[in-house]
């Protein structure tokens, strides 16, 4: 073991000589060790653009893509990468998420305006997005796992060019599921804060935006979102601390934008609702829902109601309905159905604990979400919960995603993806 940790080190002082190089990440000035050089992750960049591209559809609708025109250009500008070619695409798809590329190639999917109220609260997403390419953060995860997965050994032979295939192999896999570590996240909302204040936004827009962010217990939105951009608990600290700073370089911008445009009530419900981009459609008629399947989650249609089952199996989401008067003819609402789920999910297990329920959207469905741990039967068991009102007031919806953590943790991303695509019909 000692041994390794040597060799390890060693290997990382050589690479950082001959094969890459040790840098220092513009703006923060933080140190970062890189086996890829900037053309390399540039080049994989375009190609896994070229493979996005092939696979997701244009949004039609053009306010969207206006919107990211607009402040993409602003960005670009203010980030000053001469090298970058520059690409901004909407995608036609309900998942509220954003990326760019090595090489400024920047992709949001049309359900992030759902939760943007205008230019500047859009482009502190876009800002932060921009600001993992620019700070190389792509090629440092990449290197990272090119040490910590394939090891010294096989490194310590390899050539430059069987590094780089080695990086590429991990490479679309790594930029479009890998999340980012804290460290990268806090830089990035760090430089993002910067490039926006320098494109003219006012950066008080990104507190703003951080805050609301937080506070949303829309599970479509943040679960998916924080899935692979984990926010650290200072991060509204973090930026205050930050924002003399920004305002000194949003006082000198040469075009002071405040909030840019702001966006209608209209175009930012429209964002969220419609197909996303992996659907297997799934109808049930008799319960009255449809929801979009991976192709790898199984089902099983039961008198409980209907479980989707994660390929793993070691998560599942349930589907269920309850009506809206019991059996005495009284009227049940949302509060007291969500409470009747909690007293009988702490009744079966032990060790239960659960969060208060906090209003919640799924599709223009309005209901209560809350999540919650138990034990049953000596297993340790995490859950997600929504309830939701059918809008024609006749039933209630219940949603639960659950597992033990580590299979809750790991589905948790398809998960919410499916739960943010329910419907009733
Ligand atoms: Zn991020």
């Amino acid at each position: 073991m000692k041994r390794q940790v040597a060799v390890f080190i060693l290997f990382a002082c050589f690479s950082c000589i001959y094969i890459g190089g040790c840098r220092s990440v513009p703006y923060s000035g933080r140190s970062q060790m890189l086996f890829t050089s900037e053309s390399q992750e540039e080049k994989l960049g375009k190609q896994a653009w070229q493979q996005i591209l092939s696979k997701e559809r244009i949004e039609k609708d053009p306010q969207y893509e206006a919107s990211l025109l607009r402040v993409g250009k602003k960005l670009a500008t203010a980030v000053n990468m001469p090298k970058y070619k520059w690409e901004f695409k909407v995608f036609d798809s309900n998942t509220p998420n954003a990326f760019c590329l090595p090489g400024g190639k920047v992709g949001v999917y049309r359900g992030l305006f759902k939760y943007v109220d205008n230019d500047a609260e859009l482009a502190t997403v876009v800002g932060h997005e921009i600001a993992h390419a620019v700070a190389r953060h792509g090629g440092e995860r990449m290197s990272q796992s090119i040490l910590q997965g394939i090891g010294a050994e096989v490194i310590s032979v390899a050539t430059n060019d069987q590094l780089l295939q080695i990086a590429y192999g991990y490479g679309t896999n790594l930029l479009a599921i890998l999340p980012y570590s804290r460290t990268h996240e806090s830089e990035a909302d760090y430089m993002g804060l910067l490039f926006m204040a320098k494109a003219g936004y006012d950066p008080h827009a990104a507190l703003k935006f951080w805050e609301k962010f937080g506070k949303l217990s829309d599970i479509s939105m943040v679960q998916e979102f924080l899935s692979t951009h984990p926010a650290g608990k200072n991060r509204i600290k973090d930026l205050k601390e930050h924002l003399p700073e920004a305002m000194k370089l949003y006082n000198k911008a040469p075009q002071k934008l405040g909030l840019g445009e702001v966006y209608s009530k209209k175009m930012q419900t429209k964002a969220g609702v419609g197909k996303t981009s992996f659907s297997t459609n799934y109808q049930n008629s008799k319960l009255g829902f449809g929801i979009n399947r991976y192709p790898d989650w199984t089902y099983n249609e039961d008198y409980k109601g209907v479980t989707f089952i994660a390929p793993d199996g070691g998560a599942h989401i349930l589907v269920q309905t309850a009506g809206v008067t019991d059996s005495t003819g009284r009227e049940r609402t949302l509060q007291m159905i969500t409470g009747t789920l909690q007293r009988n999910l702490a009744a079966r297990a032990s060790n239960a604990s659960f969060q208060k329920g906090k209003p919640t959207d799924i599709n223009g469905l309005n209901g209560m979400a809350f999540s919650g741990s138990f034990k049953m039967k000596n297993m340790q068991i995490q859950q997600y919960n929504a309830v939701l009102k059918d809008p024609r007031g006749k039933k209630f919806y219940i949603i639960s995603y659950y597992g033990k953590p580590e299979f809750f943790k790991k589905n948790m991303k398809a998960a919410a993806n499916m739960i943010a695509s329910f419907r009733a019909r």
